[in-house]
């Protein structure tokens, strides 16, 4: 049977107290070795299960087997020196002490698969597994080797594909990739930026999304939106061509943000994972607030196209907050719902 209006998350839920420090963004493991690999199991399965019990119909693994959306996974591959630092700009925005591209980069090994393979044997729900995207990786590095942010970017979205392939061959449903750089560098995004996120899903039969916000609520990201005006129109710059992409459904913050909803008809015909819940306040969304945001992007995404979902992760909540969200989002997707069928 198909949902009329799934639920998903855009990835990030929080963590158990026992695995990392909560409340905390890129918090650090607080177990090592074979107590990390079974910690993280258990975090996955409590986190599936919050998932199931507010209602939720798209499901991830709550980003439990990572640290760092980007990072962690820039961890396993070879021709990066984490040890090797350079402090470089992020997404324009904020100073960061990032490792040092220093060879050849390439995937020894798989990076998430086994995860997948077990939140697979976890669930028969539709599963979503968010990877990074090719430029937000290139943009959390050093590059002393390639010297070109663009020749980075095409052999990370080779790497991507090769991991893509697997997590599809491991069942996941919708493969999505993070790329919060898309609303910084225009003209990049335009150049190269979509065309090696097309190269990431390259071959792929399973559906793919991109993950376009502005940020946690982190200090730098929530100075850099009182910069942005009363109207954010980024997401105008690069819709005409994501809408001619490869790419199957578009995943956006539209909660709270000033992002004028009109903007979504440029992007017509794609589904459309619309952020309903601010991931930024501690306030929890009413039902009737989500379905408010829900009728709005109505007008310009058709209802069978529509996934509900929060405006971005949610690591850096506490766990009452982060699930009371997951209610109001599925009981606003219920109003929406009932009122569609009428
Ligand atoms: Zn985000």
């Amino acid at each position: 049977m198909k949902i009329l209006l799934p639920t998903s998350t855009a990835g990030s839920l929080p963590k158990p107290s026992w695995l990392a420090q909560p409340e905390t963004l890129w918090s650090p493991w607080k177990l090592q070795d074979q107590e990390l690999i079974d910690g993280k199991q258990d975090a996955l399965r409590l986190s599936l299960q919050e998932q199931i019990e507010t209602g939720i119909d798209i499901v991830g693994d709550g980003e439990q087997s990572r640290q760092h959306f980007v990072t962690t996974f820039i961890e396993h591959l070879e021709g990066v020196d984490f040890a090797k630092r350079e402090t470089v700009r992020i997404r324009d925005r904020y100073d960061a002490s990032v490792p040092t591209v220093v060879g050849a980069v390439s995937r020894p090994k798989p990076v998430f698969v086994e995860d997948a393979k077990f939140l697979r044997t976890q669930t028969k729900q539709p599963i979503k597994w968010a990877l990074p995207g090719p430029m937000t990786m290139i943009d959390t590095l050093y590059d002393a080797h390639y010297k070109s942010r663009e020749k980075l970017a095409w052999e990370f979205a080779k790497i991507l594909n090769q991991e893509a392939k697997e997590l599809e061959a491991a069942g996941v449903d919708i493969i999505q990739f993070d790329e919060p750089a898309f609303n910084v560098f225009f003209d990049e995004v335009n150049d190269w930026g979509i065309a090696t996120l097309e190269k990431a899903v390259e071959g792929l039969k399973c559906e793919t999304a991109v993950h376009i916000c502005y940020g946690y609520g982190i200090k730098a990201n929530t100075e850099w939106k009182k910069t942005l005006g009363s109207e954010w129109r980024q997401y105008e710059e690069i819709f005409p061509k994501l809408q001619k992409s490869a790419i199957d459904i578009i995943s956006l913050e539209c909660h709270n943000s000033r992002v004028p909803m009109e903007l979504l008809e440029l992007v017509r015909g794609k589904k459309i994972m619309v952020g309903a819940i601010d991931v930024a306040t501690n306030t929890i969304e009413t039902p009737e607030e989500v379905a408010n945001t829900l009728r709005k992007a109505l007008k310009f995404v058709d209802a069978d196209k529509l996934c509900p979902c929060t405006n971005c992760g949610m690591a850096p909540l506490s766990r009452q907050v982060a699930r009371g969200k997951l209610k109001a989002l599925t009981a606003g997707a219920e109003i929406v719902r009932r009122e569609l069928s009428i």
